[in-house]
C-alpha cells in the first residue's frame, strides 16, 4: 500500500497567550489526529528551518533579515498579529520549509500533504494577520528557480483572499494564482489573482461546490501546471470564527475530495497545505483541518 507523504514538525506549535485568536494548538492536535487514525504509521516526513536564501526568492532581503533578527517594528509586528518570539519565528521558518519539503516530495510521489503553511497574506516586504513568511510563495518560487517546474498553480479555497500571494506573483506568469472566498470578509483590499471568485456572505455547501466546478476543472486544463498548490483552509465551516461563509463538514470533505480528484486524475502532482481555521473548539478545528489528509490518503489507495 501506498503511503501517503505526511510532513509535520513539533515546533510548528509555538506559544501564544491563552484566549488568542490563533489556535495554535491545532497544529499539535492534528499531529495526534493523523497519528491515532492511522495516517502516519511510519510517523512524519520532518522539515529543517528555511534558508534565508529561499526566503528571499519571495521576501525581500529587508523584511527576511528584520524577522530573523526579530528587530521587525511594532506597526509591522502588530499587522501580523503575533509577537514575535523566538519560538514564532523558528515556527514561521519550519512551516515554510515544510511547504517547500511537501512540494518536493509531491513531485517525487505524486501527492503530499505538509501539516502548517497556507500562510497567503504575507507580501514580499510584510506579514499580515497570522502569516510571517509567505510559504507557497516560497517553495513556487525555489521550485521555479531551480527549475524542477515550469508552470504552477495555486488554488487558494481558504476563506480569505490570497492577497500576499496574488500581489507577490502579480507579474510572474508561470504561477497563476486562483482564489475563492468571501466577499465580505478581511482583507478589505483584494489585490487581483489572476481568477478571484467572490462568494456572498453565508453561502452553503451546493453554491460553493458548484462554483469550485465551474472553475477548478477549467483552470487545471487552462494552465497545465506542473504542480499545484492546495491552499485547504478551513475556515468556509459554518461555526468557523472569522469565516462568513456555512460550509459543513461534509461540505469541507466533498470540496478536498473534488480537488484531489481532479487534479490528480490529470496526473498533476499535488501540495497541500493547512490554510486558516478559527474556533474556540480546537479540537473540532483540527478534525475539520485532517478531512483533506483523509481524502488524500483514500485517493492513493484508490
Ligand atoms: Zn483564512
Amino acid at each position: 500500500m501506498r503511503l501517503l507523504p505526511i510532513v509535520h514538525h513539533p515546533d510548528y506549535t509555538a506559544d501564544t497567550p491563552d484566549g488568542h485568536r490563533f489556535p495554535m494548538q491545532k497544529f499539535a492536535q492534528l499531529a495526534e489526529i493523523l497519528r491515532a487514525e492511522g495516517l502516519a504509521p511510519h510517523g512524519f516526513v520532518s522539515p529543517e528551518p528555511i534558508l534565508r536564501e529561499d526566503l528571499i526568492r519571495a521576501h525581500t532581503p529587508a523584511y527576511v533579515d528584520a524577522v530573523l533578527s526579530r528587530t521587525l517594528d511594532s506597526a509591522a509586528v502588530r499587522r501580523i498579529g503575533f509577537n514575535l518570539s523566538e519560538r514564532v519565528v523558528l515556527r514561521a521558518q519550519l512551516a515554510t520549509a515544510g511547504t517547500l519539503l511537501a512540494a518536493r516530495l509531491a513531485l517525487q510521489e505524486g501527492l503530499a500533504c505538509n501539516s502548517a503553511g497556507g500562510s497567503h497574506h504575507a507580501r514580499a516586504d510584510q506579514g499580515a494577520g497570522f502569516c510571517v513568511f509567505n510559504d507557497v510563495a516560497v517553495a513556487a518560487s525555489v521550485l521555479l528557480a531551480e527549475g524542477a517546474v515550469k508552470q504552477i498553480l495555486v488554488v487558494d479555497l481558504d476563506v480569505h483572499h490570497g492577497d500576499g500571494t496574488a500581489l507577490i506573483f502579480r507579474n510572474e506568469p508561470r504561477v497563476f494564482t486562483f482564489s475563492l472566498h468571501c466577499d465580505d470578509n478581511w482583507p478589505l483590499e483584494k489585490p487581483p489573482s489572476d481568477v478571484d471568485v467572490a462568494l456572498p456572505k453565508g453561502m452553503g455547501d451546493a453554491g460553493y461546490l458548484a462554483a469550485l466546478n465551474e472553475h477548478l476543472p477549467a483552470l487545471l486544463d487552462e494552465v497545465r501546471p506542473d504542480v499545484v498548490f492546495y491552499i485547504a483552509g478551513v475556515d468556509p465551516h459554518q461555526d468557523d470564527r472569522l469565516g462568513k461563509l456555512a460550509l459543513t463538514d461534509q461540505g469541507l470533505m466533498t470540496r478536498d475530495r473534488r480537488v484531489i480528484e481532479a487534479v490528480r486524475r490529470r496526473a498533476i502532482p499535488l501540495v497541500t497545505v493547512l490554510g486558516g481555521g478559527y474556533g474556540h473548539d480546537v479540537t473540532a478545528v483540527a478534525r475539520r483541518h485532517s478531512f483533506v489528509f483523509h481524502a488524500a490518503a483514500d485517493f492513493l489507495v484508490g
